[in-house]
C-alpha cells in the first residue's frame, strides 16, 4: 500500500550512493506520523509556525527574480547599444535569458491556498 502524503509539512530525505548505484528517498513526515499513530507517541515531528518576518511570499519572490532578471537584460542591452554585441558579450558574458515567473509546485500550492495573482494572468484569462 503506497502512502499518500497529506502532511502539513511534507519532508523527504534523499540520499545517493554512487558506489551502490542507488538513491533512497525516505518520506520522513509520513514515517513520523505512522510511528506516532501506531505507538501512541507525540513529538517525533513537531511543526510550528514561523514568525511572520521569516515567512516568504511565493509571488513576491518570483516577482523579485523577474525584476532582477529584467535589470540584467537591460544592462546587457545597454552595453550592446553603447559598445556593440561583441564587447557586451566579452564584458558581461552571453545575454541573459529573461526569467519567467513560475507557479509553486502543486504540493505547496495546495497547502498555502495558492492563487495566481491577477497581474500574472494573461489577457485571455482575465
Ligand atoms: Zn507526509
Amino acid at each position: 500500500m503506497a502512502i499518500e502524503c497529506t502532511c502539513e509539512f511534507p519532508r523527504r530525505s534523499i540520499a545517493i550512493n554512487p558506489f551502490l548505484g542507488k538513491r533512497v528517498v525516505i518520506n520522513l513526515c509520513c514515517l513520523a506520523r505512522v510511528v506516532e499513530e501506531q505507538f501512541g507517541l507525540a513529538g517525533i515531528m513537531e511543526v510550528t509556525d514561523l514568525p511572520a518576518e521569516e515567512c516568504a511570499d511565493w509571488a513576491k519572490v518570483e516577482e523579485a527574480k523577474e525584476r532582477s532578471s529584467q535589470e540584467e537584460v537591460a544592462r546587457w542591452d545597454k552595453a550592446e547599444r553603447e559598445l556593440g554585441a561583441e564587447q557586451a558579450q566579452y564584458l558581461l558574458g552571453n545575454r541573459p535569458q529573461p526569467y519567467e515567473k513560475k507557479e509553486p509546485p502543486g504540493w505547496l500550492a495546495a497547502r498555502v491556498g495558492w492563487e495566481r495573482p491577477k497581474e500574472w494572468r494573461r489577457n485571455s484569462e482575465r
